[in-house]
């Protein structure tokens, strides 16, 4: 049996366009199936919607508020019993056609199969940040992550069941579908415009989602912080060592602003850089330690409450 996860955000008029396309893909395939949906605590009619398809193929659960798409698809993939789960976005931009690919390769024995973006359409102001934000996380840390391949893909029950191993609490899927490992392979689609309703990551939310990925999956910067205090620490002895040699020979010269502002400067300034990356990882320590749970379930289409992350 195959599991579809579907995080929707106020994607009301997305819903019932992609279930009929869903349908018709599973049943020429002729497989069982489920779809989940999980409604993000949207604000608009989405919920209705998944009350109108909800039957024995099409379950739901609905978030008492907006706990991000990560939250959503984890949700997705502890209610998913399918031997394997596909993951797709709600907004018809990831094509159900290609589900039927998906299971080929399954079938063919991967235990991820990655639909990836070919980006060569998209303009260029969208892929010039996210070009740069792939060779920082790439240089930063230990997983290796490839523009275009997103959250849409298959994965096998081998590997749900790694994911939902992981505790942790900011879950950067990307990251983390890379991390687990199994054999992967990859397939492309083209990019294709949102159908209705428009994108929520704006400028800034993708600035946020890019250093939790960069903070989340390595310790790297810690470590640059580190190597640039001790440079810095090195050239300041170097500097006071030669000042000492230049007073022993020459006597006392009339002491240069430029460079006690400079040194000011410098050293303010990498103490600051310093303190915000100490931050980032003393935020993520608190906001693990608490252990919430990753979602809260407000209805579901079995009717019950229940609350997510650490029932197991
Ligand atoms: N989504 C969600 N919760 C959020 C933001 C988005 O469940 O907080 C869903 C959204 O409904 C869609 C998918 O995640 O199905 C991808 O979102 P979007 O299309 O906004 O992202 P983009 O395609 O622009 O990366
Ligand atoms: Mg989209």
């Amino acid at each position: 049996m195959i599991s579809i996860v579907v995080p929707v955000l106020n994607e009301a008029e997305n819903i019932p366009g992609l279930h009929e396309e869903i349908v018709s893909v599973m049943a020429v395939l002729g497989r069982s199936y489920e779809t989940i949906f999980i409604d993000d605590g949207s604000t608009d009619a989405t919920l209705s919607e998944l009350r109108k398809i909800a039957g024995p193929e099409v379950s739901y659960l609905s978030f008492s508020r907006n706990f991000g798409k990560e939250a959503a698809i984890i949700a997705g993939l502890e209610k998913a019993s399918g031997d394997a789960v596909i993951i797709m976005d709600g907004d018809m931009q990831h094509p159900p056609s290609l589900i039927s690919e998906l299971i080929e390769q399954y079938e063919a024995g991967f235990d991820q199969v990655v639909a990836k973006r070919n980006k060569a359409r998209e303009p260029l102001s969208r892929r010039l940040p996210s070009k740069l934000f792939y060779q920082l996380m790439n240089f930063t840390s230990t997983v290796h992550l490839e523009d275009g391949e997103g959250d849409f893909r298959l994965i096998s029950r081998k590997v749900v069941d790694a994911i939902l191993t992981l505790s942790e609490n900011n879950r950067f899927s990307k990251g983390i579908f890379e991390w687990v490992g199994f054999n992967k392979t990859v397939i492309e689609f083209d990019h294709i415009e949102r159908e209705s309703g428009s994108s929520t990551f704006n400028p800034l939310k993708l600035l946020d989602y890019a250093i939790d990925g960069i903070s989340a999956f390595n310790h790297r910067p810690l470590r640059v912080c580190f190597y640039l205090g001790l440079v810095v620490l090195m050239a300041s002895l170097a500097y006071i060592f030669y000042m000492f040699v230049n007073i022993a020979i020459h006597g006392v010269e009339v002491p240069g602003y430029f460079t006690i502002i400079a040194s000011l400067l410098l050293l303010g300034s990498i103490q600051l850089f310093s303190l915000g990356i100490i931050g980032e990882y003393v935020g993520r320590i608190y906001i693990e330690t608490k252990n919430r749970p990753k979602y809260i379930v407000r209805e579901s289409s079995e009717h019950e409450t229940e609350q997510g992350g650490h029932h197991e």
